[in-house]
């Protein structure tokens, strides 16, 4: 019943402890899900916050750009528009003014414009021929303009409007430049020459320069041609060279102004987000590119940390599970174990207590038989009769002790054996085990010597019945396993603490003796030190089993010292109460 409960209770836990590791582990899987996809969400959403931020710079960026090209464009004309308005007269012949007035005027009118190239303020007669330059002297540079495209468009236009060039290679200077014009009409409404203005490519690039893009960026500003005005940076000498972007030329063509593309640059190979802005009032386009490898690398570092953050917390996590997992184990196995000691415990008290039955129920029919076989010795019999009744009794005594053996055992191992405790003389104990073994003794040559110091009190406190046991027992094996000779037996005091005392008994015979390597097993129920003892000697291997629990009972230890074949000395201590006298 107990039993069962126990079981149903272990079960019951093995089963909570199964179902608790699936729920933990379910619980950890779900923990590190949420994390993960938390993370992984964020990293996609701030990829894209960075892709968008990256954008919008490029987008502010070229906004800038365009406000500050107008600007600078728009300040050039109204320098040009002045000229034009300053020297029609001399232009158209009107009136006369002296080459170096005229340039000095000129260098005066451009010094609010650094943005133009120096000195670059000309005023060109209708044939191409450069008439005036902006100088501290009357120098003219031997230039003829007439073949430029700017010049022919100016020349053949009927309207009177700012005109750009494409980008052109200077000679002179070896710098690539824009030129702005305006020009001059006579009275008549007829060309008379243009005023002109230059705009270097390097200025450009310094102010591109200065504009934060990452290591990978480029602005570069194209003509509605798409030819390259300025580029930053300027790789391979771009400048000048037409390029074909469908993505801005397309998007101009159906009429967009700005927009954005993501390319592998076909310049320097480099992937980049594009924008590009078409200026509103001027026939230039600006295209920002930026790198993701410089706009992501703040994002880069972030990605790692996460998948850094991700492994640790896997590991952990596994570590976690590993843990509780063998912890949860051992709990099943210790459970499982005193589960295993408990029945094995269980089994063996009830095995002892059907032993201890069977042999108290044995013992009265036993009893029977040797009463009767006592009776039938005293009646009349032949020698072979009475030899028959002699053997019947024999083995009945035989068969008594062996039962009272195991029901002793039995009772001890169930610790169902109880040690009264009276006052009893210590001779008498000897005396009386002495008795009790004479039959044994007597066809034997044996000396027995009894030696009690004289330390030892005469009475004691104790189980006198349990102590002759061991006593009889042990001086029993004496005499059995020792053909002729001596039997010493000795007592001695060991403590002594005027209230109880340790007494050692010796029994020292000169018998066959016992192999070394049977000593310590000589103990243990059941054995006997040679499988030839029983034939020889009978006995059940039970006695000093049962000396050695008792002497347990009694506090005390229990061993032998023994040279094979010529004798063992077994000794015990025991403990006793002392009585006062
Ligand atoms: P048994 O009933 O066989 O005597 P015991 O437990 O009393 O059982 O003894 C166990 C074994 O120890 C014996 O069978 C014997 O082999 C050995 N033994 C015990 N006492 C002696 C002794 N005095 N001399 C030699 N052998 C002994």
């Amino acid at each position: 019943m107990m039993l069962n409960e126990h079981q149903t209770k272990t079960t019951k836990k093995t089963l909570d402890d199964k179902f608790f590791l699936f729920l933990l582990r379910f619980i950890l899987i779900v923990i590190f899900t949420i994390f993960t996809s938390v993370l992984i969400i964020d990293l996609l959403k701030s990829k894209e916050l960075y892709f968008e931020n990256a954008i919008k710079n490029a987008n502010d960026i070229a906004a800038l750009v365009e406000e500050r090209g107008s600007a600078s464009i728009e300040k050039m004309d109204i320098i040009l528009l002045d000229a034009v308005r300053e020297f029609t007269p001399y232009m158209t012949g009107k009136s006369k003014i002296n080459i170096e007035t005229a340039n000095r005027l000129l260098l005066e009118m451009m010094i609010q414009i650094p943005e133009a190239q120096k000195e670059s303020l000309r005023l060109i007669d209708k044939n191409g021929q450069v008439v005036y330059n902006a100088g501290e002297d009357a120098k003219l540079p031997n230039v003829n303009v007439s073949d430029r495209n700017y010049f022919k468009q100016q020349k053949d236009s009927n309207e009177s409007n700012l005109v750009i060039s494409e980008p052109l290679y200077s000679k002179f200077t070896q710098k690539w430049l824009i030129v702005i014009s305006r020009k001059f009409v006579d009275s008549n409404g007829n060309f008379a020459g243009v005023a002109q203005l230059a705009l270097r490519a390097d200025y450009l690039q310094k102010v591109f320069a200065g504009l934060n893009l990452g290591e990978n960026g480029v602005i570069t500003l194209y003509n509605t041609d798409m030819r390259i005005i300025s580029r930053f940076p300027d790789l391979n000498n771009t400048i000048g060279k037409a390029y074909n972007i469908t993505e801005v030329s397309e998007a101009i063509k159906s009429g967009r102004v700005s927009g954005s593309y993501a390319k592998d640059s076909r310049v320097d190979g480099i992937h980049r987000e594009y924008v590009f802005h078409k200026f509103s009032d001027l026939p230039f386009v600006i295209l920002v590119g930026t790198s993701p490898k410089d706009f992501l690398a703040s994002w880069e570092i972030k990605k790692w940390l996460y998948i850094a953050t991700i492994i640790l917390l896997a590991m952990l996590l596994i570590w976690l599970e590993r843990t509780l997992k063998s912890a949860t184990k051992n709990k099943m196995l210790l459970l499982e174990e005193s589960y295993a000691r408990k029945v094995a415990e269980e089994s063996s008290r009830s095995k002892s207590e059907f032993i201890a039955n069977m042999s108290h129920e044995l013992r009265t029919p036993l009893n029977g038989i040797i009463g009767m076989a006592e009776i039938l010795s005293e009646t009349e019999l032949d020698s072979e009769q009475s030899e028959y009744v002699d053997i019947i009794r024999i083995s009945s005594d035989n068969l008594l002790e062996i039962v009272n053996d195991i029901l002793d055992f039995s009772n001890l191992q169930a610790k169902k054996f109880i040690l009264n405790k009276h006052t009893a003389n210590l001779q008498d104990v000897i005396d009386s085990s002495l008795e009790i073994l004479k039959p044994k003794a007597k066809n034997k040559s044996l000396e027995f010597i009894v030696n009690i110091n004289e330390t030892v009190p005469s009475s004691f406190a104790g189980d006198d019945a349990r102590l002759r046991q061991i006593l009889v027992n042990i001086i029993g094996n004496a005499i059995k396993f020792t053909p002729s000779g001596t039997i010493a037996i000795s007592i001695d005091v060991v403590s002594n603490d005027g209230k109880d005392m340790v007494l050692k008994f010796s029994v020292k015979d000169s018998g066959i003796g016992i192999a070394p390597d049977k000593l310590k097993l000589i103990f243990d129920a059941f054995s006997q030190a040679d499988s030839s003892t029983t034939r020889k000697f009978g006995g059940t291997g039970l006695g000093l089993a049962i000396a050695k629990l008792i002497v347990n009972l009694m506090d005390g230890e229990i061993g032998v010292q023994s040279v094979e074949g010529s004798g063992s000395t077994f000794w015990f201590t025991a403990k006793f109460g002392l009585i006062k006298s």
